[in-house]
């Protein structure tokens, strides 16, 4: 097959270089020329373990190529996927279709025979119609179909996801499209991975009610936290007990600062606004959209406490600021609301990131970078752990205690335990959901 992958970002790029280890040949646009150039000389232009050595693989073995030209990339193409950007709106939650649409414009102009033209980008219910209609207005009488595919994938285990997935979600309209579709999964196929056949707004639909429903996960567990502080109870053992229900599974049910990414922030608020504008409101999201700011304050409250009351004149070292491990994206990280309450009340903040710097530096003025945890943490008067790469998982507490100026430690995921704390030398301890060591 001839696949045509429109956006090099987090999903377009793996996506595209996935399908051309499955041996289709493709080609992937951007019409970022930075992002180009990096691709053509071999350089990836986001950190994601493993992408690197399969893409020099599949572009050595000649079935992938990059390009900032539309009508090269779609020439002879069997399906053109649509990886763009969808993020919210300004002013009003809506997911912002902008670039998805002006993408479909650019392929109905360049189009030359048939096509399956694939959103893979997560869109609201209706998109795929909307594309089709963008399509055929530009260029009455194209023969093409529209394929909804929404992706799944999580930053930081991409690969695995795209080639492993616990399911493939295709939405179609032809026999013809589903057979296009099919062609370009057979390898996922004949291994038995799940493929959902659907219909257009089911597919849509699925990926926003998947989103939504993790983030309520996650928010049920971070309140339940709040609760066991209060009570005594800890988060870990609960949700250990809760998780080994089958009915409700041990995933996202780790109690932390607040979900953030490039995902469920976007999606719940997408997903809300169409819920209002069918006048079938889903109250949940709503709330669970509301509970998780309140989440990310109680951190600042909690950071406040443990600095006595303030951040002024402090000094704060900071462990992770991407939004989880093994990513460098900051897309709605907690820590883009945390550090700046900590700069903002007065605190010298020192951060430390194995990938968060290049776009953390412009995101978070005001902070100094630091090469490890034990540089960040020397003469400081609190040490917060806010993402858990695997560098922050077996840290030597003692000389961390040893070299900070008031040994307190804020371990908001719940990585370590106030006993090993204690016997490091920590005069306080906070996590989430436990009681702490004060
Ligand atoms: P991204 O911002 O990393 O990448 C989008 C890319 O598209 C950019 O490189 C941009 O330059 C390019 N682009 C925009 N318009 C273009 C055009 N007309 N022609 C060529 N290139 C164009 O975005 P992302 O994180 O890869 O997300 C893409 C979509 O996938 C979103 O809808 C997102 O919700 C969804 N999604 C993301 C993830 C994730 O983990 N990031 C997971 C599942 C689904």
């Amino acid at each position: 097959m001839k696949i045509a992958m429109i956006g090099t970002g987090y999903v377009g790029l793996v996506s595209g270089v996935c399908f051309s280890d499955f041996g289709h040949k493709v080609v992937c646009v951007d019409k970022d020329p930075r992002k180009i150039e990096m691709l053509e000389r071999g350089e990836v232009p986001i950190y994601e373990p493993g992408l690197d050595v399969l893409m020099h693989k599949n572009v050595e073995a000649g079935r992938l190529s990059f390009t900032l030209d539309l009508k090269t990339a779609i020439d002879g193409a069997d399906a053109v996927f649509i990886a763009v950007g969808t993020p919210t709106r300004r002013g009003d939650g809506h997911a912002d279709l902008t670039y998805v649409m002006a993408a479909a414009e650019e392929i109905a102009k360049a189009a030359t025979g048939y096509m399956v033209v694939v959103t893979k980008s997560t869109v609201p219910v209706g998109t795929n119609r909307k594309v089709k209609e963008v399509i055929s207005a530009a260029v009455p009488g194209l023969d093409f179909d529209v394929a909804s595919n929404p992706e799944f994938l999580r930053e930081g285990a991409a690969i695995d996801d795209f080639m492993k997935p616990d399911r493939v979600v295709v939405g179609v309209e032809s026999d013809r499209a589903k057979q296009v579709m099919a062609d370009i999964y057979r390898p996922l196929y004949l291994r038995d991975f799940p493929i959902v056949t659907t219909d257009l707004e089911s597919a849509e639909m699925i990926k926003y009610a998947a989103n939504a429903f993790l983030a309520t996960k996650i928010t049920f567990i971070n309140e339940i936290a709040a609760l066991c502080e209060k009570v005594g109870a800890d988060v870990k053992s609960v949700s250990k007990g809760m998780g080994m229900d089958g009915r409700i599974g041990n995933k996202f049910l780790h109690a932390g600062p607040g979900y953030g990414g490039s995902c469920f922030p976007k999606d719940t608020m997408a997903l809300a606004r169409i819920g209002q504008e069918h006048a079938a409101p889903i109250s949940i999201v709503e709330t669970v959209i509301k509970v998780n700011e309140d989440v990310k304050r109680r951190m600042i409250d909690k950071l406040a406490d443990l600095c006595d009351g303030g951040f002024n004149g402090q000094t704060v070292a900071v462990l992770g600021v991407t939004f989880k491990p093994n990513t460098d994206d900051m897309r709605d990280a907690p820590s883009l609301t945390i550090v700046p309450a900590l700069v903002g009340g007065g605190a010298k903040v020192r951060v430390v990131d194995p990938q968060g710097r290049r776009e953390g530096e412009h995101l978070l003025p005001g902070v100094t970078w630091e090469e490890d945890p034990y540089a960040a943490a020397k003469g400081a008067d609190l040490l917060v752990i806010l993402t858990e790469w695997n560098e922050f998982r077996a840290l030597d507490l003692s000389r961390l205690a040893g070299s900070m100026a008031q040994a307190k430690l804020a371990d908001l995921r719940n990585i370590y335990a106030a006993s090993d704390a204690a016997a490091a030398g920590f005069t306080a301890y906070e996590s989430i959901g436990r009681v702490g060591l004060t």
